[in-house]
């Protein structure tokens, strides 16, 4: 019988939905060339949802979502000026996307940073800093941390305006996310990067001490301890001696953005939110306001976090594999999205369309 997967899509706001689109396009070949079936269902999530639905998060996408086997989802997100027209509680972080990330306890966020041999030349970093290449897999605390703890302001009896958010985590938080990355670390090189702040964050001394109590079972990995700062400079300048690297919510949301840029764009950035009963998937980057129906955006990112739907929702692990091979060997033929150069000396610079166009002939030809 044929296997059909019901799947959420939240196109979301500014490039959203012209890259939501294109890897769209991508499951529909899959479906004409295997036995499965992808039953699409869209839905409204973020600013646009706000403007239509009165909510950044409506009650018919929550539904959506709760029904559904994966959900994909588009960036969200205005530019600073135009999130003004938007009540604080409704903008789409704070409104949409934090609130899905708990009702769908995606506590694991998979970020890789790759580029492969083939698309080094699109990497800012020197030839000889890149090697072969980069294959990081940042995998970020998504559900707790800064971002998830008690926040309070106000005003102090001499009338300061003060803030307070605090950092919050329990034992069991940070084992979850600890257990997801000695796993990954046993499937790949065995070598966990645990990046923290102990030296001044008492949040970081816990993490530290559940992570010895976890490695515990699992003899073979091998633990580097860094400091977040240090991790930073670390990235750029000896990307290669990353394989896995884990961390609290808020250091992964900046660090893996640092990966974007040490890649080349965030453009190349997917990502997978994985909980015990649910996951989505979403490129790691925002709704890139400036390039917004341009048809300038890259896509990779999006179709990326399909092939990581088809890989970790659904079990179709060639055929997320041959998606990465049609995109890459686009990339490695002379072609470029305008995020990732300029054109010019042997490369010929690609719209989001025709990007795509290439990538679904070289997926045909691979499937
Ligand atoms: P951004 O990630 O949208 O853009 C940063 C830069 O990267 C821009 O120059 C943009 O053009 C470029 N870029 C990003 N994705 C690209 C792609 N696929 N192809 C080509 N270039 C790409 O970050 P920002 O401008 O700081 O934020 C814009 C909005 O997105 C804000 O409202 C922010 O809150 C929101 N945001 C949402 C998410 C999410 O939905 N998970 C994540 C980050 C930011």
């Amino acid at each position: 019988m044929t296997q059909t997967y019901t799947i959420a899509v939240l196109a979301g706001d500014g490039i959203g939905p012209e890259i939501t689109v294109q890897a769209l396009r991508v499951l529909d070949l899959i479906e004409q060339k295997r036995d499965v079936k992808f039953n699409c269902i869209d839905a409204p999530f973020g600013a646009s949802a706000y403007f239509s639905h009165g909510k950044s998060f409506p009650d018919v996408t929550k539904e959506l979502c709760d029904s559904a086997d994966a959900i994909l989802k588009g960036p969200i997100g205005l530019s600073h000026e135009e999130s003004e027209k938007i009540p604080v509680e409704e903008r789409p972080e704070r409104g949409a996307l934090l609130p899905m990330r708990r009702r769908l306890n995606t506590y694991a966020n998979f970020r890789p940073i790759s580029l492969p041999a083939g698309m080094a030349h699109f990497s800012p970093l020197k030839k000889e800093v890149v090697g072969d290449g980069i294959d990081i897999m940042l995998i970020r605390e998504l559900i707790g941390g800064l971002y998830f703890g008690g926040k309070e302001s106000g005003k102090t009896d001499e009338g300061v305006r003060f803030v307070k958010e605090t950092l919050e985590y329990d034992e069991n938080q940070i084992r979850q996310i600890l257990v997801v990355a000695f796993n990954e670390s046993m499937k790949r090189k065995k070598v966990l990067h645990n990046i923290h702040k102990s030296n001044v964050l008492i949040s970081s001394v816990l993490w530290n001490e559940v992570l010895e109590e976890v490695a515990k079972d699992y003899p073979e990995v091998t633990v580097i301890h860094m400091l977040v700062d240090a991790a930073a400079t670390h990235l750029c300048l000896n990307p290669t001696q990353f394989d896995v690297m884990v961390m609290e919510n808020m250091f992964g949301d900046i660090l893996s953005d640092q990966g974007g840029g040490i890649l080349g764009s965030l453009g190349l950035m997917p990502s997978a939110c994985m909980g015990p009963d649910k996951a989505y998937y979403e490129p790691s980057h925002g709704s890139a306001p400036d390039i917004a129906g341009k048809n300038l955006a890259n896509p990779y990112s999006m179709i990326g976090s399909v092939a990581l739907m088809l890989d970790m929702s659904f079990g179709m692990e060639s055929e997320a594999k041959t998606v990465w091979q049609a995109m890459q060997s686009v990339f490695e033929s002379g072609f470029s999205t305008s995020d990732l150069s300029k054109g010019g000396e042997g490369i010929q610079l690609l719209s989001t369309t025709e990007f795509a166009n290439k990538v679904m002939v070289a997926l045909e030809a691979l499937l």
